[in-house]
């Protein structure tokens, strides 16, 4: 019998919904307190920033939400994505767990980001929005964002992080084809930026940094909005396609639920993506299955982060969220996982970290990159740094069952490829990755 690797929905398969967690978790989440008062948001608070029609996803107590048709049609250019199963890995490895990924990669951006930029320009577009500003770290949202509002007429400005700005200037040029406008952050275009350059003019920049930028920017433009690449209710939302796609395929596979899901994380999304619609059946006691956060040492949120209401920025514009946090004005070192850079986390996530429902695991750069090369070297992919910190914690699981012989299975989210950050590769393998720990 020829072993079958991929698992693929036909087009006309697509699932058609968004699966929203809210209604399903054990109590439910604390709101967002206003910044001056500390009492919750309201919704005319947040309009300045969201369109009507996100603001009210966020809150949305409905456990299913129709995906617009025009969003499915874009979702179709890359979507369903293939599920895969990690034959050579699990030779390589020689163990008894079947492994199996969700390759995210192949969207026109590279990773799963472009599921809730689309959607987010749709309803942007939808509700009278003309202009959106956003943040970004390795590039991979800008990307995303700058083609989702190609597609819709909208402008895009973009704050890219300095560190990754100088870095990965390729990024840069797929933003600028897309039409979006791009300035390295801190930049001098704002109050915010310019605080900062004036304390510390060789700033590295962070997505905190960023995230200021953009939010007084949009606050101060006409028919601006800002759009979030992570962390909100609404993005996490938007990539439960992917879990729903997975749930549909890995049935096709002939397995019952996994045992364990795995997804890397820097405010959340990916991981939630695909794990959440799994953690549905969880919750209806389906089955115990493990579900595995995976961060950098480097920022290690929820590994070495505290619970507690914090800013999503650094200058303190953002409602507060309750969430697993380094602190808001956490700088990260220049780690080469720009997309794992966040000081904070999903309010969604760290609850469900808080009450025991997913586990938490960080890990060294080196170690994150000797497993990518290990992928890359049976799979073929070369990962994107992020993915590679899930793929890290699945051969680590799938280790554990070379030793106890357990055939467990294990579905990870491939959130992204690595073609365009060849550059951390390239220090990894000629010259070497030091530790980095977060001190605090
Ligand atoms: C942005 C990014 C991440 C981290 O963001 P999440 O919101 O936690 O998913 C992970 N992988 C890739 C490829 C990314 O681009």
């Amino acid at each position: 019998m020829v072993d079958q690797h991929r698992f693929l929905l036909k087009e006309s398969e697509l699932p058609t919904v968004w699966y929203n967690i809210v209604p399903d978790l054990p109590h439910p989440p604390e709101p967002p307190l206003h910044p001056a008062t500390r009492e919750p948001v309201k919704p005319e608070d947040l309009a300045p920033i969201f369109p009507e029609s996100l603001i009210a996803q966020e809150a949305s107590p409905q456990q299913f939400i129709d995906i617009p048709g025009e969003v499915l049609d874009l979702y179709r250019l890359w979507r369903p994505t293939p599920l895969l199963r990690a034959h050579r890995l699990e030779r390589h490895l020689k163990t008894p767990a079947r492994i199996y990924y969700k390759y995210e990669g192949v969207s026109p951006a590279g990773s799963h980001k472009p599921n809730t930029a689309v959607a987010q320009a749709f309803y942007n577009r939808k509700d009278g929005t003309r202009r959106l500003t956003t943040e970004t770290g390795a590039g991979q949202w800008g990307s995303a964002l700058t083609m989702a509002c190609h597609f819709f007429g909208l402008e895009c400005c973009v704050y890219m992080v300095r560190v990754s700005f100088d870095q990965k200037p390729y990024r840069r040029v797929m933003m600028q084809t897309w039409g979006g406008k791009v300035f390295p952050s801190p930049s001098e275009n704002t109050q915010a930026g310019k605080d900062i350059l004036a304390k510390h003019p060789d700033s590295l920049g962070s997505l905190g940094i960023a995230i200021s930028e953009a939010i007084e920017d949009a606050v101060k433009t006409p028919d601006s909005k800002y759009s979030l690449g992570s962390v909100l209710n609404h993005v996490l939302l938007h990539q439960t396609i992917i879990g729903e796609e997975a749930l549909l395929q890995m049935k096709q596979a002939g397995e019952d639920l996994p045992d364990v899901v795995v997804g890397c994380v820097g405010g959340g999304s990916n991981f939630a993506g695909l794990a959440f619609p799994f953690l549905r059946e969880k919750m209806a006691g389906k089955k115990m299955l493990r579900a595995i956060a995976v961060e950098p040492t480097a920022c290690p949120t929820l590994t070495g982060g505290e619970y507690r209401y914090d800013f999503g920025d650094v200058a303190e514009t953002t409602p507060l969220l309750l969430m697993y946090t380094l602190g808001h004005d956490f700088i990260p070192p220049g780690i080469h996982a720009g997309g794992l850079r966040y000081h904070g986390m999903a309010p969604l996530i760290s609850l469900l970290h808080k009450e025991e429902l997913i586990e938490a695991r960080a890990f060294q750069q080196a170690a994150v990159f000797e497993s990518a090369l290990v992928f890359a070297g049976t799979e073929g992919i070369i990962v994107a740094p992020e993915a590679a910190h899930a793929v890290k914690a699945v051969i680590d699981e799938a280790e554990k069952c070379t030793a106890s012989g357990e055939e467990k299975v294990i579905l990870f989210n491939l959130s992204g490829h690595g073609y365009l950050d060849l550059g951390a590769y390239d220090i990894y393998i000629n010259e070497g990755l030091p530790e980095v720990n977060h001190q605090s």
